[in-house]
C-alpha cells in the first residue's frame, strides 16, 4: 500500500502536439449550421465577421489531426501536462471495489480547462491582426481564461459578465481587470441587445443567451477591430480540449489500467468533449466499449429533456441556428450555483453523439452535487468548481452501482477546475439556503414553443 502510485504525471515533452477533430471519424456528418435570417447552411464567410479564418477553418475541418502551433504549446507548458490522479482515499471512504480516477484541469492559471482554448483563440485571432475579443462570461472562468489569453499575447479583451454573477462573485471581475480586461454587466445599456432586453425587463439579472448576444453585437458592429470569442459548443472549441484525453489515454497505461466509464460535467459540453472524445476515437476505432456519460444539472437538462431541434445559439436569436438538445433559447434558469453549466442548448458533436447511442447522460439535482463536492473535498483535499462537482456526483454514482454489482470497475472523472472563487455558494450550501430545483415541464414547453420552425 505505501508504494502505491497515485498520482501520475507526464513530462512536458508529452503536451500534445495534435488536437483531436472527432468530425474525422462521426458515422454521421454534423447537421449544417443555419443562418438566423435566411436559414439556409452557413459558409467561412458568413463567420468572418466573427471568427479568424483560420478557426474558420478548424470548425469545419474533416482532418483527423490537426496541428498545435509551437507558440501554443510553449504557453501550455506554464501548466501542461496536467495530473491524473487515483483518487484512493475517496475510494475508501465510498467503500467501492471500483477504481477512481480523476484528471485534474483546476491546476492551470485561470483555475480551470478554459485556458486550454482561449490561448490558441487568442492566437489565431492575433495572427490575423485582430486587436481584441469580445465575449460573454457566465460564472466567470472563461472571462478570467480569455482575460488571460488576451494578456499573453498584447490584446484587448471586452467581457460582458452575466449581472447575477457580476454582483455574486466581484473577484472575478477583479482577477479579469488584473489582466488589462473590460468588464461589463450584462445586460448593458451599450449595445442593441442588451438596450432590448432592459426595455422589457429593467431588473433582468441576465443569462449566458443575453450576454452571448450583446458580446456577438460588439464583435460584429467593431468594424473588424474585434472579433468574437467562444468558450464552448463550437466544435474547435471542443477540438482544443481534446488535449485532456490525449494526456489521460497516456497517463492511464502509465497506471496500467483502461477506462470502463468516463464522465464529466456538461455546460455547452467543451470539458466532457476534451475528456472523452480521444476515448470515443479508440471505441469507434479500436474495438474498445468504454461508456461516456456526460453529467448535466437537473435545473438545466438539455440532454435527458431537451428536443433534438434546430434553435438559435443565443437568446436573442442573432446568432447561428445549431441542431442540438435545447431547452429553447428562451430558457430562463434557475438561479443555480454552476453558473458553468446553466446554457440551454449543448455542442452540436455531443449531440451526435449521444443521438447516436455512442455517449449516455444523466441529470443531478443541486443538493446532491454539492454533497459529493464536499465528500470529494474531505476525501482529496480538492474543493471543486460547483460545475465539476456535478461529474464527481455522477462519479460516486457509478462506485456506489459498481459496490451494489460487486464490479471492479474502473471511472476517471474530469475534475474541470476548482472552486476557489465560488464559496459563497458552499457558504449557502452548508447554511441549508440550497434548495434543488426540477425544470418545471410547463416552461420547458412554453420555451419549445418559440422554437424557430425550420
Ligand atoms: C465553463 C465550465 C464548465 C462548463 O462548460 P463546458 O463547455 O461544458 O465544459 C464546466 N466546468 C467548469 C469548471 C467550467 O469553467
Amino acid at each position: 500500500m505505501s508504494d502505491t502510485v497515485i498520482r501520475f504525471d507526464l513530462p512536458q515533452s508529452d503536451i500534445p502536439h495534435h488536437w483531436y477533430n472527432i468530425q474525422a471519424d462521426l458515422p454521421r456528418p454534423l447537421p449544417p449550421v443555419l443562418h438566423p435570417g435566411t436559414h439556409q447552411p452557413i459558409g467561412p464567410a458568413d463567420l468572418e465577421p466573427l471568427f479568424p479564418m483560420a478557426l474558420i477553418m478548424q470548425e469545419v475541418s474533416q482532418d483527423r489531426y490537426i496541428e498545435i502551433p509551437d507558440e501554443v504549446r510553449e504557453i501550455y507548458k506554464l501548466w501542461r501536462p496536467t495530473p491524473l490522479l487515483r483518487a484512493r482515499r475517496l475510494e475508501k471512504m465510498l467503500d467501492t471495489p471500483a477504481h477512481i480516477y480523476y484528471k485534474y484541469e483546476g491546476v492551470s492559471p485561470s483555475g480551470s480547462h478554459k485556458l486550454n482554448t482561449a490561448v490558441p483563440q487568442a492566437y489565431f485571432n492575433k495572427q490575423e491582426g485582430v486587436s481584441g475579443l469580445t465575449t460573454e462570461t457566465g460564472a466567470g472562468q472563461w472571462g478570467t481564461a480569455l482575460s488571460q489569453a488576451c494578456s499573453f499575447f498584447g490584446m484587448e479583451c471586452v467581457v460582458y459578465m452575466v449581472k447575477v454573477s457580476y454582483e455574486q462573485k466581484p473577484y472575478r471581475a477583479a482577477i479579469m481587470r488584473s489582466f488589462g480586461a473590460s468588464v461589463t454587466p450584462s445586460p448593458s445599456s451599450l449595445t442593441q441587445a442588451g438596450r432590448g432586453i432592459l426595455a422589457q425587463n429593467p431588473h433582468s439579472t441576465g443569462s449566458l443567451g443575453i450576454a452571448i448576444s450583446e458580446a456577438v453585437e460588439a464583435a460584429a458592429t467593431s468594424g473588424g477591430k474585434y472579433k468574437y470569442a467562444l468558450g464552448s459548443v463550437l466544435n474547435h472549441v471542443l477540438m482544443h480540449q481534446t488535449v485532456i484525453g490525449q494526456e489521460c489515454l497516456k497517463q492511464m497505461e502509465v497506471a496500467g489500467a483502461y477506462p470502463d466509464v468516463i464522465i464529466a460535467p456538461t455546460g455547452g459540453g467543451s470539458n466532457f468533449a476534451g475528456i472523452s472524445l480521444p476515448f470515443v476515437h479508440q471505441n469507434l476505432t479500436a474495438g474498445k466499449k468504454t461508456r461516456i456519460l456526460a453529467i448535466e444539472p437537473a435545473a438545466c437538462p438539455s440532454l435527458t429533456r431537451g428536443k433534438y431541434v434546430y434553435d438559435f445559439g443565443d437568446t436573442a436569436g442573432i446568432a447561428p441556428m445549431v441542431k442540438m438538445y435545447t431547452l429553447g433559447h428562451g430558457f430562463v434558469p434557475a438561479p443555480l450555483h454552476a453558473g458553468g453549466l446553466r446554457y440551454h442548448g449543448m455542442a452540436s458533436v455531443v449531440c451526435e453523439l449521444y443521438d447516436q447511442g455512442l455517449i449516455e447522460a444523466q441529470a443531478v439535482p443541486q443538493l446532491e452535487t454539492f454533497s459529493a463536492a464536499i465528500t470529494f473535498a474531505r476525501a482529496e483535499g480538492i474543493i471543486p468548481a460547483p460545475e465539476a462537482a456535478h461529474g464527481i456526483a455522477g462519479a460516486i454514482r457509478e462506485a456506489q452501482a459498481a459496490k451494489e454489482a460487486g464490479e471492479k470497475r474502473v471511472i476517471l472523472f474530469n475534475l474541470c477546475g476548482h472552486g476557489h472563487f465560488d464559496m459563497s455558494a458552499y457558504t449557502a450550501y452548508m447554511n441549508d439556503e440550497l434548495t434543488d430545483y426540477e425544470y418545471p415541464q410547463e416552461a420547458i414547453e412554453a420555451a419549445m414553443a418559440q422554437l424557430p420552425q425550420i
